[in-house]
């Protein structure tokens, strides 16, 4: 059965001369439209979800246009975008689908830029984290966007409920995850590193985590790992049919967030890729 996307075309309604503009993911939308997905639209979460990650005065600068950095515009409504991505995060939670939203959310710590970060890389609420919170479940992460997840490291940071596994080019922004430490186990890949040194680390990583122990797996679902993206490990469309695969792998309820991956194109076909290789190797 195919896993269903969570989408809303309101989504689209910001930045469009941006990196992190709607085309990324219009595009992706198309393509997966085409080979036949299903959608289901999100509603957005409300304050009290967005505070069990997010300080509250974080949030009211947020709210009004007031948290701003080079990186993060303050867009008009921009907190409107910001909890309808987060809403999707939750819904993909609920029905085991994939949150195709947008603003990304990982580098979003509890007060903004996370770690030490100067900037939040393009997000403003970490979906991921509100939707892990919200859920209750005892949740091992799964980051495999080319960037270090400061800002979900920084929440999970010594949760005993939670466990962080990230893969990331180094050097990169946001230049944290240089090293395990406790909960969150981070392994550094130079640029282009290819897809058979990514997939040997990814089963190091997975190696290190008792799997008894989680209800279930949420994946931070970047894809700007892909050859030639904003931080490429020089990864190809079936690089992500075998992370999909070790995730079904894992036997337990999965999850699934967009964060980054820049070209629409090769966004929407790595999804469907990745998912491909969850889907035939899951057992349900
Ligand atoms: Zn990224």
């Amino acid at each position: 059965m195919k896993t269903k996307i969570v989408y809303s075309e309101k989504c689209l309604g910001y930045g469009t001369w941006h990196i992190e503009g709607p085309q990324r993911v219009k595009i992706a939308h198309d393509i997966l439209k085409a080979k036949g997905y299903g959608f289901v639209e999100p509603k957005p979460a409300n304050d009290e979800e967005i505070f069990s990650v997010h300080d509250a005065d974080y949030v009211f600068n947020v709210k009004k246009g007031l948290a701003e950095d080079s990186d993060t515009p303050a867009y008009q409504n921009i907190y409107e975008f910001a909890r309808l991505s987060v809403g999707g995060a939750l819904l993909a939670s609920r029905i085991n689908g994939f949150c195709l939203m947008r603003p990304p959310g990982h580098h979003a710590g509890r007060s903004g830029a996370a770690l030490g970060s100067s900037t939040r890389g393009f997000c403003y609420l970490n979906n991921i984290a509100i939707a892990v919170k919200e859920s209750g479940k005892r949740t091992l992460i799964l980051d495999i966007d080319g960037h270090h997840g400061n800002g979900t490291q920084e929440i999970f940071q010594g949760d005993e409920k939670v466990s962080y596994v990230s893969l990331h080019q180094s050097p990169n922004y946001p230049g944290t995850g240089n090293f395990t430490e406790g909960n969150c186990i981070n392994f550094t890949l130079p640029s282009n590193s290819g897809g058979r040194q990514y997939l040997e680390t990814l089963d190091k990583a997975l190696g290190m985590v008792n799997l008894a122990k989680f209800e279930a797996v949420a994946v931070s679902a970047g894809f700007d790992t892909h050859q030639g993206d904003l931080a490429s490990l020089g990864l190809l469309d079936k690089d992500y049919f075998e992370i999909g695969k070790r995730v079904a792998q894992l036997k337990k309820p999965a999850f699934f967030v967009l964060e980054g991956g820049y070209v629409g194109e090769k966004v929407g076909l790595d999804i469907d890729s990745f998912l491909s290789g969850f889907e035939e190797n899951v057992k349900v």
